[in-house]
């Protein structure tokens, strides 16, 4: 994690975030979409209040962190504010399942069904709600660092029926990041294509009950890629940041 001492001016912010939409309106077209078809999180991981206090105000609304505790006083100190919408992108243990349902609006990181499990337990505890959405995250390049499900139809499909009987959440789509790598274009390309045609042969054998509709792919590195590969979601951090 990147700490700094002074805020990132918010002209910087919002210099970062038009080059930003402007790439994500062109990679989207490119994709025979609307030009805000693709929903942006900010990850704030690496940033403090201020930032995303900024960023609010520039009209960013979805925002995005790894790790429960960190997300924790970041959005109980911005709670007062107009809500905004938080999104979990890191691997979650079960025994925090009750702050990640708290927390979050969105959780992209259900990698098994003992964490389906703890978060539709934890959902249900709160009467009336919707069921909470969740991605299921695949590994497609087998990376030994990364947490995921393996990149194939069978489990994908099992755990999708799996958690077509938990009323407390809905998954509605699939997440996965591409390596780190000196060139995107070689090594993110074939990993969204990978994951967009999972997401597509699931559909189409209705391994889950409703359609799935979200794929959450592309961060700094590989956003305009992943666009063109289908990504409805995309996770941009240090680009705003830099
Ligand atoms: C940190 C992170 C991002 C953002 O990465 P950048 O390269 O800073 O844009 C996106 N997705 C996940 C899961 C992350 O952990």
């Amino acid at each position: 994690m990147i700490e700094r001492k002074e805020p990132i001016p918010p002209d910087v912010l919002k210099t970062n975030l038009a080059a930003i939409r402007a790439r994500m309106a062109e990679a989207a077209v490119k994709s025979s979409r609307a030009p805000d078809a693709v929903k942006l999180v900010a990850v704030t991981k690496y940033v403090g209040l201020e930032e995303i206090r900024a960023l609010q105000e520039l009209g960013v609304s979805d925002f995005g962190e790894s790790r429960i505790q960190d997300a924790e006083k970041k959005i109980k100190a911005l709670s007062g504010a107009a809500p905004l919408r938080w999104h979990l992108i890191g691997h979650l243990q079960t025994n925090k399942a009750d702050k990640a349902v708290k927390l979050f609006q969105t959780v992209h990181s259900v990698d098994s069904l003992r964490v389906a499990q703890a978060l539709d337990k934890e959902a249900r505890k709160q009467p009336g709600r919707e069921p909470l959405p969740c991605l299921l995250e695949v590994n497609v390049a087998g990376e030994a660092n990364k947490f995921g499900l393996p990149p194939q139809y069978s489990p994908l499909s099992e755990l999708l029926q799996q958690c077509a009987a938990l009323s407390g959440i809905r998954i509605t789509g699939l997440m996965s990041m591409a390596p780190y790598a000196g060139n995107p274009e070689a090594t993110s390309r074939p990993v969204f294509r990978t994951l967009r045609a999972l997401f597509e042969e699931l559909n189409a054998k209705n391994a889950c009950p409703h359609p799935l509709t979200e794929l959450s792919m592309g961060m700094t590195q590989d956003y305009t890629i992943a666009i063109e590969e289908g990504a409805t979601i995309v996770r941009v951090g240090s680009a705003l940041f830099e």
